[in-house]
This record gives structure tokens, C-alpha cells and sequence, in this order.
């Protein structure tokens, strides 16, 4: 059931021939369903070669053709939906109705840059003569070397590939090694759909190694990675020594302010359900709650009976509603979040210790009365763990939002129009939700602020990243 994995360079699939290979684990049972291939220096360089001979013809193709080619992709994932998801859900662990949801919503990624790279506009600026013309262009930056995590491995391929490409960039991309089926997928797809050889390379390896190599190379001109604060800040100031573009999604530490004006019962049930998508492995899941007090007993109440009601197993059996951590380095995570909470006299309402089964189960666990200097409220838990805490005026509540060096996604329920917009404006994000959770679509800018990254993708800014402004003056004979 389980595909094989394989390196995609200048269009070929590589093997493991000659080359080392790492195995690939179910997290939901720890057996092995898989190898996958490193490549090697020699494959990185050719790698290069190819992305740097395909981008001097793929930047300048047609708009048209670029659009084309991004909107059979859409249809090839929405055909091949449930294959890759099922080996999604192996790899990665979520349960498959999650796997089928992220599938879709990168069918609507691939359409939305389909549509907005034939809107790649200049601009003419009025020129001070008569028969001097001024014009600004915007041209593909380059190569782009993209890294990708492993909690949602096509989400976070898509978002980058189909940028890239849509405005004439290549690229060539390293996905997470203990979830690869998904990115490799993409890749077949991109093929099927007809993209040129080189314009998208898909390596595997020892990320550090993989990073290094590809970012040193003078083939490169920019840097797209989302993943954890202290690697991103690490290749920033890699592709800063050679003064290369970025794009840093980084993670976040989600605040969540609660008014006691709020549908109370509704917004602990929606808020439980949301935390508990992919098990809590989402940059812009809420990770810090801030509950005024009148409020805060019931909505910790109705919080934990709905967090602890999930239905944990694996991924691909009926009913699971809360898959497997995605890797063990995550349970012992969890593991040490609870231990510092329960030593810094947090209580524990529900779970917090590791379930006594194979593969990497968390139940869902909230802990509540915990300092704000605790490493719960300060460090995002990227898993099931939900902290609680109680707030009084709401100056204290945004400004214990804002206390931390992140920035990501933040979340308010209020009923109040004053709380929310007084909220909304200051809390230091990149992304506010009121009453709902409305990001991430394709439509809209998906990006962080302070120590969560540089740059956005998905809306209409989704191809700054990938684009270089050139100004023209050009002057005729005198009219
Ligand atoms: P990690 O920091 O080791 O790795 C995070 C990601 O970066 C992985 O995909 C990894 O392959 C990649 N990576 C690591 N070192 C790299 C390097 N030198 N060059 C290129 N890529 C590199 O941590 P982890 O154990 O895999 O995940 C834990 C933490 O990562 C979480 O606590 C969370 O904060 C963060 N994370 C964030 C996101 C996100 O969407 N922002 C996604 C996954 C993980």
C-alpha cells in the first residue's frame, strides 16, 4: 500500500542504487513501510544543473503555459485524492479524513496560483521627457532551494512549488524525511502535468548537509523554508553570508483570549476540536490560553471534556478523530512540558502521560494555574498540551499575548465589537482569527511577524517572494 520513494531529478525517478537510504517508520505502530533514498553530493549538483539549464527557458514561458500547467496539477490531485492520502496518513500518522481534507485544500493552492500568475503586473511611472519611457518589470529571482516539515508534508510543498513555478522560478526542494510519500507524489504530478525537466527537483538526505550544500551553491538566489525558530533563524543567517533571498515560515506560540462576554461553551468546544487537528502539530494551532476569570472554570470544564473525548488511534481505522505524534521526538517533548509544568505547580485537568501502546500516542492533556514563565506558556508544545490561564482587564490579556518573541497566528472570542477590534489591532501577529479560524486558505496571506519568519504565501502577496523588480528607462530619438 505504501509507494516508493524515490530522488525526482532533471524528470528522472532515482532509486537507492549506490546511494544510502533511510528506512520510513508508521508512527501509529513504529513498523517499518518504507525506504528512502539520500542523495548523494554528485546528485545535489546535478540537481543544481538542471534547475539552473531549465530555469534560462521556464522564466520566460508563458504566462498562459505556467497557468496551465498549475491547473492540471489541480485536477491530478483532486483524481489521485485518496491514494495520497492514505499514504499520507502511513507516514505522517493524522487520521485519513484529515490527510483527504489537506489533499484538497493543495488542489485549490495549485488553481488559485493557476489564476494569480497571469496577474504578475509592472507598472509604467510617467517619465519627465517625451520620448523617455520608464517602466517596472517583475522577473523570476532565480533558482529557489526550498526545506519543508513533516506535519503537513503536501501542504507545505505545494505552497512553495506552485509560487515558484507560477512566476517562473525553480526549484529544487527538500522534503521532511520521516513523511516523505506526499512531496514525492507532488512531484509525479508536476511530471504527469507536463513541467519541464528541471524545473522541479526533489532531494532527500541530512537536512543540515542538503541545506548547506544547496544554499552555498551560486546557482541559488533565494530560500523558502518553514519549520522550527532556531533552524530557521540558522539558514537565515546562512543566506544572509551570501546575501540570498528568503522566505521563513516559522513557528509560532498561539495566544488565545477568551472575553468572558464569549459564547463560552462554543468557543471551548471549537477551540478543543481545532487544538486537536493533526494532534496539535500545526504552526498556527492555539497553544496559549488566556481565559477571563469569570469565565475561566467553565471554560476549562467544557474544554477538557470535549479535548479528552477524541478517539485516538490509528490514522486509517474508522472513527479515529486524533491520529499518532508524528515521531517519537515529540512524545518525549510532550513528556518534559508536562514534567516542568507539574514542577511549577500546574495541575494537570486531563492526560499527561504517554499512552502504553506501540507507535507515538499523547492523549489529549490540558494543564491549568501554570506561571507565565513556565516552559508550557513560553515554548510552543507542537502537540496535544493545552495550557490554560486565567486573565483580568483586557491591557493584561493583550500585553501577556504579546510577551513572547513569536508572532505567528493569535485568536479571539469576544461578542464585544470593542474587545475584538481593540484586540485584533494590537495583539503582535501575523494572522488574527475573531470567533472563527479562517486561515491558511489560498486566497489569503499566510505569514508571521517578530521571530516567526520573514514573507508570505498564498494571496496576492504569495509571488513577492519569488520576484525581482527591475527598472527600465529607455529614451527614443526626440520626437
Ligand atoms: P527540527 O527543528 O529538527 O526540524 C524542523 C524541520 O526542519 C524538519 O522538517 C527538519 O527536517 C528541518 N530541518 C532541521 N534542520 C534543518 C537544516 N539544518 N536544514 C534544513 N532543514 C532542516 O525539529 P523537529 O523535531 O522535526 O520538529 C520540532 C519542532 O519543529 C516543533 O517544535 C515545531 O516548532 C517546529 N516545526 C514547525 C513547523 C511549522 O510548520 N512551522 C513544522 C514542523 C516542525
Amino acid at each position: 500500500m505504501y509507494p516508493t520513494q524515490y530522488l525526482y531529478i532533471s524528470g528522472q525517478f532515482l532509486g537507492g542504487e549506490g546511494r544510502k537510504t533511510q528506512d520510513i517508520y508508521n508512527p501509529a505502530t513504529d513498523e517499518k513501510i518504507g525506504t528512502l533514498p539520500h542523495a548523494r553530493p554528485a546528485d545535489l549538483d546535478a540537481a543544481l544543473e538542471a534547475a539552473q539549464a531549465a530555469f534560462e527557458s521556464w522564466r520566460w514561458s508563458s504566462p498562459m503555459d505556467r497557468s496551465a500547467v498549475l491547473r492540471r496539477v489541480g485536477a491530478l490531485i483532486r483524481e489521485r485524492c485518496d491514494a495520497i492520502a492514505t499514504a499520507l496518513t502511513l507516514d505522517q500518522g493524522k487520521p485519513l479524513r484529515e490527510a483527504r481534507a489537506e489533499v484538497l485544500s493543495c488542489a485549490e493552492h495549485a488553481e488559485w496560483h493557476a489564476e494569480e500568475c497571469r496577474r504578475i503586473y509592472g507598472r509604467v511611472i510617467p517619465a519627465r521627457r517625451d520620448n523617455v519611457h520608464q517602466t517596472v518589470v517583475r522577473q523570476p529571482v532565480g533558482v529557489c532551494a526550498a526545506f519543508t516539515p513533516w506535519n503537513f508534508p503536501l501542504s507545505q510543498a505545494i505552497r512553495k512549488t506552485s509560487a515558484a513555478l507560477g512566476a517562473g522560478c525553480t526549484m529544487i526542494l527538500k522534503g521532511p524525511e520521516d513523511s516523505p510519500s506526499a512531496v514525492l507524489a507532488l512531484a509525479q504530478i508536476f511530471h504527469d502535468a507536463g513541467l519541464p525537466p528541471g524545473c522541479l527537483n526533489i532531494v532527500w538526505g541530512v537536512p543540515s548537509e542538503v541545506s548547506e550544500h544547496l544554499i552555498r551553491s551560486p546557482i541559488v538566489r533565494k530560500i523558502s523554508f518553514t519549520g522550527s525558530v532556531p533552524v530557521g533563524k540558522q539558514l537565515a543567517a546562512m543566506a544572509g553570508r551570501y546575501m540570498k533571498r528568503m522566505t521563513m515560515e516559522l513557528g509560532g506560540h498561539s495566544p488565545v483570549l477568551v472575553f468572558d462576554d464569549a459564547d463560552i461553551d462554543r468557543a471551548a468546544t471549537q477551540l478543543a476540536l481545532y487544538k486537536s487537528r493533526n494532534a496539535g502539530q500545526v504552526c498556527v494551532a492555539p497553544s496559549r490560553f488566556y481565559v477571563q476569570e469569570k469565565a475561566c472554570d467553565r471554560f476549562v470544564k467544557k474544554f477538557a471534556e470535549v479535548y479528552s473525548n477524541q478517539q485516538i488511534g490509528e490514522g486509517l481505522a474508522a472513527g479515529t478523530t486524533m491520529g499518532p505524534l508524528a515521531h517519537g521526538r515529540r512524545v518525549e517533548s510532550m513528556g518534559q512540558f508536562v514534567a516542568d509544568a507539574l514542577a511549577r505547580g500546574g495541575k494537570v485537568v486531563c492526560g499527561g502521560e504517554k499512552l502504553p501502546r506501540a507507535g507515538h500516542f499523547f492523549p489529549p492533556t490540558v494543564v491549568t494555574g501554570l506561571p507565565d514563565d513556565s516552559l508550557l506558556m513560553t515554548e510552543e508544545p507542537f502537540g496535544p498540551v493545552a495550557p490554560i490561564v486565567s486573565f483580568s482587564t483586557r491591557e493584561e490579556g493583550v500585553r501577556r499575548a504579546n510577551n513572547l518573541p513569536f508572532g505567528l497566528a493569535s485568536y479571539v472570542f469576544t461578542e464585544s465589537l470593542s474587545n475584538a477590534t481593540y484586540a485584533s489591532d494590537r495583539i503582535e501577529a501575523g494572522m488574527v482569527n475573531v470567533n472563527h479560524f479562517g486561515i491558511a486558505l489560498a486566497e489569503t496571506p499566510f505569514g508571521g511577524v517578530k521571530d516567526s519568519g520573514l514573507g508570505h504565501e498564498g494571496g496576492q502577496e504569495t509571488f513577492d517572494g519569488y520576484l525581482v523588480t527591475k527598472f527600465i528607462s529607455s529614451m527614443s530619438s526626440p520626437y
